[in-house]
């Protein structure tokens, strides 16, 4: 079942904010206790820190999801330290509580247990009631900060049946999906503007007071991720409703890594580095991914190898020209293609064949063997759209 979270703005009462207080403080105890006792599985932790707990005066429901969360926080530092990042301090800063247990949607409002057989409320504004009516949605927790509420929700989606597949290519400049019938372009240079501009705002901002420019480049900075996360928005939505229509898989390039090839030292110029480095690529698929699921579409990632060297139509290898850069040549089929449009239908090929046969390794597409599964073309046409 997919999740997601609706969220709203709420001032919480007198009685709230000492209750998230002292939720905060159960969940630095338990992560204490699991630290001391290394120990970070939900049964382990649960039977040292229970105990502990006895003395905070809340209901048993909110020492219950407390231990959960001490978890959570433990497990991310443990995948954090396995996979070789600089770990964050698992501890709470900010008052919050969570909860999945006790809590009522009637309407308009969300009713939550304080203390035995009291009761607090929330006004769940018109957003989130127009949400949450829908009846395949069932709300599984719900967490509160002294300035937000937000609900988890699940759906019940049934996967869509797959006629056949389109295939993402990400770019620095545009991003290009479709498959053999139809491909379609979208030019993303205005979040590269963007960046661009931001990047030359901050570097007009300068204090003398570092506090103040700290807190001048965190607004921009903020203002900036929403700009282009806005963008990026409207495009995931685009290819999920794109592929709702087709009755498509939604395939992306697994590129992960690809920041390893725009590290300093590699031979690039600082401005290059600056632009790759700040290419946000992986957005768009997170986006995508979770709209997919949400609409009953299926997902899948495919490994990038050959994708831009190799015909869709023949197999063959294409060659590069340098006075066109965006174009390939292909020997066998004697004709130019479109890097991107190549890309895209190798991508939509590939998770074909990946559907097609869920063992078999997807590298086996390009050769050929796809023939007896569709009929290939070459000829698409390639439709630009501008933001
Ligand atoms: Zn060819």
């Amino acid at each position: 079942m997919p999740v997601k979270s609706v969220r709203q703005n709420f001032d919480p009462n007198l009685e709230m904010l000492p209750m998230m207080e002292t939720f905060r403080q159960m969940v630095n105890h338990c992560i204490k206790t699991g630290l001391e006792n290394n120990c970070s599985t939900l049964k382990k932790l649960s039977s040292f820190a229970y105990p502990m707990l006895r003395d905070y005066n809340i209901m048993s429901y909110y020492k219950l999801t407390a231990i959960s969360q001490a978890c959570g926080r433990l497990a991310q530092m443990k995948k954090d330290i396995k996979k070789g990042r600089n770990p964050k301090s698992p501890y709470v800063q900010k008052p919050y509580l969570v909860s999945c247990y006790g809590f009522k949607i009637n309407g308009m409002l969300l009713t939550f247990p304080i203390r035995n057989r009291e009761f607090a409320n929330i006004l769940l504004n018109e957003h989130v009631v127009k949400i949450l009516s829908d009846q395949s949605i069932t709300s599984r927790s719900f967490t509160i900060t002294p300035q937000s509420l937000s609900i988890s929700i699940a759906k019940n989606v049934e996967l869509i049946k797959v006629e056949s597949t389109i295939g993402i290519d990400r770019n620095l400049r545009n991003v290009t999906f479709g498959n053999d019938k139809k491909v379609i372009q979208v030019n993303t240079s205005e979040i590269l503007k963007i960046k661009e501009n931001y990047t030359h705002i901050r570097s007009a901002c300068t204090r003398n007071d570092h506090r103040i420019q700290k807190k001048i480049y965190g607004k921009l900075g903020k203002r900036q991720t929403n700009r282009v996360k806005q963008r990026i928005h409207r495009m995931s939505k685009s290819i999920v409703n794109y592929a709702r229509k087709q009755k498509a898989a939604i395939i992306f390039e697994d590129i992960k890594g690809i920041r390893k090839l725009y590290r300093k030292g590699n031979g690039q110029g600082n401005r290059f580095r600056r632009k790759l480095n700040s290419w946000s690529f992986y957005e768009l698929e997170r986006q995508a991914s979770y709209k997919a699921a949400w609409n009953g579409i299926p997902f899948c990632k495919i490994d990038p190898k050959c994708t831009s060297t190799r015909c869709p139509a023949c197999g063959g290898t294409l060659q590069v020209d340098k006075q066109k850069r965006r174009d390939l040549w292909c020997g066998n089929c004697e004709r130019w293609q479109d890097r991107d449009v190549i890309a895209s239908m190798n991508i939509a090929y590939k998770g074909l064949y990946r559907f097609c046969n869920p063992q078999g390794d997807a590298s086996e597409a390009m050769r050929g063997n796809l023939k007896e599964l569709v009929i290939l073309r070459v000829d698409v046409s390639k439709l630009v759209m501008d933001w």
